[in-house]
């Protein structure tokens, strides 16, 4: 008898099993792995679970509910149609479209489950979710608590005891977790959060940085009504979900707006750190958390063994840089975040119904891949650097991008030169292929910018892009021998600390000091840039088209300034950047008067 084990979210709910001593998330029939947890009635009354009834939710929220969840255990009643609901039979609707999920994927029925809860979940919010369960037509197994879930898919089952810190942001609620495993045993020593604080309210944030946008090119708002500020919501989760894997994305709505007679659109490219800059503090306030479920758990951030990140938020690039800076420790990664509660779950499931299971495979990449750039050193500019974009054993399918930017005078073309490898001389490596960026306008060194994006997919397949700012698009190069490599999350733990190793002994220095004969190297012309330094040049070049002539001039030449310092490597550089910095602060201040 197979049992399955849900992830059942405030956003979104999963259903997975194991099978054949593997454990997998089922998909929904639109191949879709997670379902929204929404519930609601068209118009005609039929009943939507799921992305039917989150789309219907902008347009008819009287009859639609989302983040149940938040009542558990309560008396709260929600209205639908003409019919009241209690927190436990919404929840039930929920369950009881994952446990038919769960039947048209394995063509069996299903009646045997293991439920994961928030850590801090009471025993009436427990046992709330135990008789959702049973309404759903479900025997529920056990409860269990979300860390210990994701805490499970790393198969900690070892006899020495390891303290994990579970970091959970996912669209609305926010939990950190200190745990203690020891064997089969898991004890949650401290548990914290913010069951209002989520990737819901970085979307909300930047549909208001948007707005802002659209009202400064057009002089005019963005419409009030409830469709027009759903749409840009829902750009503004696209942008936030593209900025994970990119430096820069670009917002295309049309028709937003009118004014008189025309038609109004947006469209803009948005750095990262613009994106960042938004939300640092409120993730600020989750470090605030760590420390207090630290203090709670009598633990110092060294006495932490692992962090494991869940949630879908756990997947923007600051948040894992945060967690790192203010732990001293790179959190684990290797199983996705947002699906690593239900697999847990369904590990514990079939543990329960004596099903044998093995460690959980992940896809990573063998080698490391990049460019062969220039790098900046105190004798100058060393070409044939390997300047990695994925690093090896970076867990599949992944997309990263980096920023470069020319480094000659009036350079027209750039050559972007594909390698997989570890060696810091991008030629000692495996070539991979190569092409062309051509007929750059002619620019002062430094001018221009070059996003070059890896996209790496499950079947092996390595698209690389590059995209000169501003312009779009220039070149793709499609590489399908990259290959992958299969490593249980104990052998991906292992590798890591391996390279970790490696590095600790080979120091920074080595780049800068070596003696490679240069002349042998290849020449390359692109040198990479901080993805800061890259945001501030972009918001100067869209500046520079607004000001005045005087203005353009100073700035103008404050940016030759930063190009030099920035090619020759100089101790100038942070100033300058300062300098650029406070002066797009004032010019953006006088545009608000
Ligand atoms: P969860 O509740 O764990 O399913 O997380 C849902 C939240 O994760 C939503 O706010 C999503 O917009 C967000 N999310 C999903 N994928 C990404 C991504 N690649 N980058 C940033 N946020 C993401």
């Amino acid at each position: 008898m197979k049992a399955i084990g849900i992830d059942l979210g405030t956003t979104n709910s999963e259903v997975a099993i194991v099978e054949n001593g593997q454990v997998r998330v089922l998909p929904g029939e639109d191949g879709d792995l997670i379902l929204p947890s929404v519930v609601g009635f068209s118009d005609t009354g039929k009943l939507l679970v799921g992305r039917p009834a989150l789309r219907q939710y902008a347009a008819a929220p009287e009859r639609t509910v989302k983040s149940i969840k938040r009542w558990m255990g309560t008396e709260h009643k929600t209205t639908l149609g003409d019919k009241e609901y209690l927190p436990h039979e919404v929840s039930a609707i929920i369950l009881r479209a994952l446990k038919q999920r769960a039947e048209n994927a394995l063509g069996e029925t299903i009646t045997q489950a293991v439920i994961t809860v928030p850590a801090y979940f009471t025993d009436a919010q427990r046992q709330a979710t135990k008789t959702a369960g049973e309404i759903a037509g479900l025997e529920v197994l056990q409860i269990i608590n979300e860390p210990t879930a994701a805490a499970l898919t790393y198969d900690l089952r070892s006899f020495e005891t390891e303290r994990v810190l579970v970091y959970d942001l996912g669209g609305g609620t926010f939990d950190v977790s200190v745990v203690e495993i020891t064997g089969e045993v898991t004890e949650v020593l401290a548990s914290h959060g913010n069951n209002r604080l989520g990737g819901d309210d970085f979307d909300r944030l930047l549909q208001l940085h948007l707005a802002d946008i659209f009202r400064k090119q057009h002089n005019v708002d963005v419409p009030d009504d409830a469709a027009t500020q759903a749409r840009i919501l829902g750009a503004a989760e696209q942008l936030k979900i593209d900025l994970s894997s990119h430096a820069f994305a670009t917002v295309r709505e049309a028709f937003l707006g009118t004014k008189g007679k025309t038609a109004l659109h947006l469209e803009r490219e948005i750095a990262r750190a613009d994106f960042e800059k938004l939300i640092r503090p409120l993730l600020q306030e989750t470090l605030e958390a760590i420390d207090r479920a630290l203090t709670d758990a009598s633990l110092e951030s060294e006495e932490i063994d692992r962090i494991i990140l869940v949630g879908g938020s756990t997947r923007i690039p600051l948040v894992q840089q945060m967690i790192e800076e203010h732990l001293g420790q790179a959190p684990t990664d290797g199983i996705q975040p947002d699906l690593c509660v239900a697999l847990g779950a369904a590990l514990q499931a079939g543990v329960l119904v004596g099903e044998s299971v093995d460690a959980i495979l992940v896809d990573v990449i063998p080698h490391s891949l990049g460019i062969a750039a220039a790098v900046a050193t105190p004798i100058g500019i060393m070409p044939g650097y390997f300047s990695v974009i994925i690093p090896r054993n970076s867990v599949v399918p992944v997309s990263r991008s980096h920023v470069y930017s020319t480094v000659m005078d009036q350079q027209q073309i750039v050559e972007i030169e594909v390698f997989q490898g570890e060696n810091a001389i991008a030629e000692e490596n495996v070539p991979l292929g190569s092409y062309k960026v051509e007929n750059l306008p002619p620019k002062p060194a430094g001018g221009i910018q070059i996003e070059v994006n890896f996209d790496f997919d499950l079947n092996g397949i390595l698209t690389v892009t590059t995209t000169e700012k501003g312009k779009g698009q220039q070149g793709t190069l499609v590489v399908n021998n990259a290959g992958i490599q299969k490593l249980s999350s104990h052998q991906l733990t292992r590798a890591k600390a391996d390279l970790e190793a490696l590095f600790d002994f080979e120091s920074d220095e080595t780049i800068e000091t070596s003696t490679i004969d240069i002349s042998t190297t290849i020449a390359t012309d692109v040198v990479e840039i901080t993805p800061e330094l890259a945001a501030l040049l972009d918001s100067a070049q869209k500046l520079l088209e607004t000001i005045d002539e005087e203005q353009a001039l100073e700035l103008q030449d404050l940016l030759e300034q930063i190009e030099d310092a920035s090619a020759n490597n100089s101790a100038e550089l942070p100033d300058l950047q300062e300098e650029l910095e406070d002066f797009l602060y004032y010019a953006s201040t006088n545009e608000l008067e």
